[in-house]
């Protein structure tokens, strides 16, 4: 399916963002990982994107339909904080764990405690279209007024649908599946707002499409998400948005299937999964994490083991030393339009963001690194600093920082160079070890002396 944009040149993006209750897992970090590399890929070949994500920090209840609490009123009254503190804390700690995986800050980070009107304003639309009506708990959607409620997108996932099914039977409804747009106030409800309806607060539902729509305009390009949002937030904001405003809603869909750890799928309310923590106390750097991730495509997901992430840091590092040695001799060229490995690359991105291809295509350029010939390395080098502003693995930052030496580094690499060159191998030897010390690796090559700096998660080893 070709991708034509609503605006040509220009591409509008919704990612459905966490629910700021706990701490993300490396399942939910899959997604937005995803996320960044469609937009990374987007910008690279030429649009000016939008990107937008939302921050749940209200009306996402624990059964994902509508029985059970608030998952923010639970988290709250468990940590003893007030729900707006404990959705900044972990929305901090989210934006840590990004950062630390390169994923670039969207445009407009949205919350939803701060569009509530635009809720409000969006409920009462679907009230006065006929698709909603107020009930004494709240403000339901009326599904039997929206042919194809919950089959525009998932057919291929019955089990998703099956657990839709399960809904218990609340005598406010006019129908077992009409989802709440509005719940009022229980008592002792922590976050509640005044509404037409009485104090209350929002459908989760709600919430994406007043916020994409709000940013994005009625119609826009991607809204992307998880699986486990197909059924049914996604199918439900089609049903609020389209009710509303009578137009198409979203271009295109995107879903990442599940990170799966030992073919288990990661879904956060089984509760007990890694996070990106975990993987650092391993001894793994967070942008190994990053590369395995690109390994597959997200229509497939990510079987997520050790052996992998191994693999993975294996891989990153040999890129890093081979960079870093090139670069020491070697300044980069800009990468040619006509270049046949970059076009390899451009062709698998723009082919539903098929980073396994793209990743081959890499591993092309890195082997022209070890090239005789001046001019293949620096054409290497150029390929993998343009090819790196999708794959976010801050190569050239990495290099850069990697191939800065402090003055007192430089003499010592110079003082050892000497005792080389007139034979003193124990003094070369001391130096070598004080270079370790520091940080830096020295190898011997015919061409002289080649040193990198040694990555952090390698230097209790060495
Ligand atoms: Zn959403």
């Amino acid at each position: 399916m070709p991708f034509e944009p609503l605006v040509p040149g220009q591409v509008g993006i919704y990612n459905c963002g966490p629910t700021v209750y706990d701490w993300q897992h490396i399942g939910n970090l899959y997604a937005y990982l995803v996320a960044d590399v469609v937009r990374r890929s987007l910008e690279y070949l030429g649009y000016r994107v939008t990107q937008v994500m939302n921050i749940t920090d209200v009306g996402h209840i624990v059964g994902d339909l509508d029985e059970g609490d608030d998952k923010m009123e639970v988290a709250a009254r468990r940590e003893r904080k007030d729900p707006l503190a404990l959705a900044q804390m972990y929305t901090e700690r989210f934006f840590v764990d990004r950062r630390k995986l390169n994923i670039l800050d969207p445009l407009f980070v949205v919350k939803a405690t701060e569009h509530v009107p635009q809720m409000i304003a969006l409920i009462e639309r679907l009230i006065e279209k006929g698709h909603a009506y107020a009930a004494a708990d709240g403000v339901y959607y009326d599904v039997a007024t929206f042919p194809g409620y919950g089959t525009r997108l998932n057919a291929e996932l019955p089990e998703e649908r099956m657990a839709g099914a399960r809904v218990e039977v609340n005598p406010n409804k006019r129908h077992p599946q009409d989802f709440a747009l509005w719940r009022a106030a229980k008592p002792g409800d922590l976050q509640q707002w005044d509404s037409p309806w009485g104090r209350g607060n929002p459908g989760w539902h709600i919430e994406c499409s007043a916020m994409s729509m709000e940013y994005l305009g009625e119609t826009f390009d991607i809204h992307s998400g998880g699986q486990d949002h197909l059924f049914p937030h996604h199918e439900c904001e089609i049903a609020q948005s389209e009710g509303a405003t009578g137009k198409p809603f979203v271009r295109y869909w995107m879903h990442n299937r599940f990170l799966r750890v030992d073919s288990a799928k990661m879904a956060k309310s089984a509760g007990g999964f890694y996070q990106l923590g975990d993987i650092e106390s391993w001894g793994f750097d967070p942008l190994a994490f990053r590369l395995l991730t690109l390994g597959t495509s997200y229509r497939k997901g990510v079987d997520f083991a050790r052996e992998g992430l191994a693999s993975a840091q294996a891989r990153l590092d040999r890129w890093r030393s081979l960079v870093g040695e090139a670069r020491q001799t070697t300044a980069a060229a800009a990468a040619g339009q006509e270049d046949a490995i970059r076009r390899r690359f451009v062709e698998a991105i723009a082919d539903d963001f098929n980073t396994a291809k793209a990743l081959a295509a890499a591993e092309d350029a890195v082997a022209l690194l070890t090239s005789p010939e001046g001019a293949d390395r620096a054409r290497g080098l150029g390929l993998l600093f343009d090819m790196d502003r999708v794959f976010g693995l801050g190569l050239e930052a990495w290099t850069a920082q990697a191939t800065a030496l402090d003055d007192d580094v430089r003499a010592l690499l110079d003082e050892r160079a000497a005792a080389r060159a007139r034979g003193d191998y124990a003094r070369s030897d001391q130096l070598r070890d004080e270079l370790r010390r520091r940080g830096y690796l020295v190898k011997d090559t015919k061409e002289g002396q080649r040193w990198e700096r040694i990555p952090p998660h390698k230097k209790e080893e060495s």
